[in-house]
């Protein structure tokens, strides 16, 4: 029944259509689901990898020193985030996404196997390798079918993102207690209280079904909820002839080049924000007190902060991107929302540096910073990236040309490449440089490049528009 307003008159056609499109589609949230499981088996294995490469080869790992291990998994977790400009050109070209996402999730959850198959080196590096491959096929194009769900510049694009992001997360935040918990305590060999040897490989395992699941859902039911969406590739229509072959016009290559160059600002975030698996992490294992009330929490708990805080954040930050959308002067404009992401994650690092001016350059490693700064760190560098990464991925489903879409999804993923690896750099200079000097500078930069970009936010806007 078509609605009406109260004295009878059909509602104008664009406040109905207003009206009905605050609900969001379906098709949402079944690919909110295959996200979040196909992240469930990526932070799952990424969680017990350091572990499976450092263990001793008798105990269940595969025996690597230290900075091997440090290696392997940098690169390891910088390429799965490089390879997405492959797999976002070939579904632009030749593939379409939901063949690209069956090609990267089938491939992934071989690469998963692989690795619960054998306890070797081999089958290492042949699982990696498959997961990084994987990942290149799956992660744009599943992002980039959210964005095709909705109208070009749809108001609820951020906010279809952000309800996605939790999706992601939700798998992020349950991936390591499960596959962690597998691996180190339910499939561990014990005598006498004493492991003798974990069960990495069934972590693995864990990893790769969930992989499994994430696709069985998606593949029974994308024909119900997404129709024809992402069956084609993007330049090509039904019988495969090109229907996209024009060259940008000057707009378009505007627009692209606001991707880029928001992609490059996004760079510094990241390799920041990565800090928590590294720098982060060694900090809070020495220097942060995490003693509550006799009970010492364990260093890994502290990577579910980020997680939980993006659950229990982002429906706020849904709501919010709505709501400011509905203004008289719109939403807050994307590099603004950025530029306050940057800003957030000096603040967050600040926290950090509160933290090194309690312990007063101690030497002594009994005296310890309180884990309340840490907690404001994660709180900060959460928010920041809820006004981030979403943001980002909405941005380039309403900025690219149809033609480039998946393609430019891989190059706003591909600042997470270099910010890995970047980062790492960063954090293997803590000793060196020192902590005030790592966080403060870290602060510095961020802080700076957040106030740059809200100064040009005019400009930039201008060429979006
Ligand atoms: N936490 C996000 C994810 O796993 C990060 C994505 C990105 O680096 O852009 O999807």
């Amino acid at each position: 029944m078509s609605e009406v307003k109260k004295n009878g008159e059909p509602l104008e056609d664009s406040q109905a259509t207003v009206h009905k499109k605050e609900k969001h589609p379906p098709g949402l949230y079944l690919l909110f689901f295959t996200e979040m499981w196909e992240r469930f088996s990526y932070y799952g294995m990424r969680g017990i990898l350091t572990l499976y490469l450092t263990t001793a080869f008798i105990s269940g790992g595969l025996g690597f020193d230290a900075s091997s291990a440090a290696m392997i998994y940098g690169c390891f977790t910088g390429f799965v985030y490089f390879t997405p400009l492959i797999g976002g050109y070939l579904s632009d070209n030749y593939l379409g996404q939901r063949k690209a996402i069956l090609i990267g999730g089938v491939t992934m959850a071989i690469g998963q196997f692989t690795l619960f198959s054998s306890q070797s080196r081999t089958a290492l590096y042949i699982g990696l390798l498959l997961l990084i491959l994987g990942n290149g096929f799956f992660k744009p194009n599943i992002s980039n079918l959210v964005g095709q769900l909705y109208t070009k510049n749809d108001p609820r694009k951020d906010s279809a993102f952000t309800i996605f992001y939790m999706g992601i997360n939700i798998g992020s935040f349950f991936a390591p207690l499960i596959c962690g918990t597998l691996a180190e305590n339910w499939m561990a060999v014990k005598e006498g209280g004493q492991v003798i040897s974990y069960g990495y490989r069934y972590g693995f395992l864990a990893a790769a079904i969930g992989m499994i699941i994430g696709q069985l859902l998606f593949n029974a039911l994308a024909q119900k909820y997404l129709g024809d969406i992402g069956k084609y590739p993007a330049t090509k229509d039904k019988t495969g002839h090109v229907v996209e072959n024009k060259p940008l016009t000057k707009k378009e290559k505007q627009r692209v080049t606001v991707i880029f160059i928001l992609t490059a600002f996004c760079v510094f975030f990241w390799a920041a924000f990565e800090q928590a698996g590294t720098s982060l992490t060694i900090y809070t294992k020495d220097f942060i007190n995490r003693n509550v009330g006799g009970f010492e929490i364990p260093v890994s708990w502290f990577q579910s902060l980020n997680p939980f805080f993006v659950v229990t954040l982002g429906p706020v930050f849904a709501a919010l991107w709505v709501k400011l959308s509905k203004r008289e002067k719109g939403d807050l404009t994307v590099p603004q929302k950025m530029g306050m992401a940057l800003v957030l994650v000096a603040v967050g690092f600040l926290c950090m540096v509160g933290a090194v001016l309690q312990r007063g350059g101690a030497e002594d490693m009994t005296v310890k910073a309180s884990v309340i700064w840490l907690i404001f760190t994660y709180f900060f560098h959460t928010v920041a990236e809820l006004s981030l990464s979403p943001v980002g991925l909405s941005m380039v489903s309403k900025l690219s040309p149809p033609k480039l879409t998946s393609l430019l999804m891989g190059v706003w993923l591909s600042a997470s490449f270099i910010a890995n690896l970047v980062g790492g750099v960063i954090a293997s200079k803590l000793d060196s440089f020192g902590h005030m000097q790592i966080f403060g500078g870290i602060a510095a930069v961020t802080f700076l490049l957040g106030l740059i970009l809200l100064t040009v936010n005019k400009k930039l806007v201008k060429m979006m528009e």
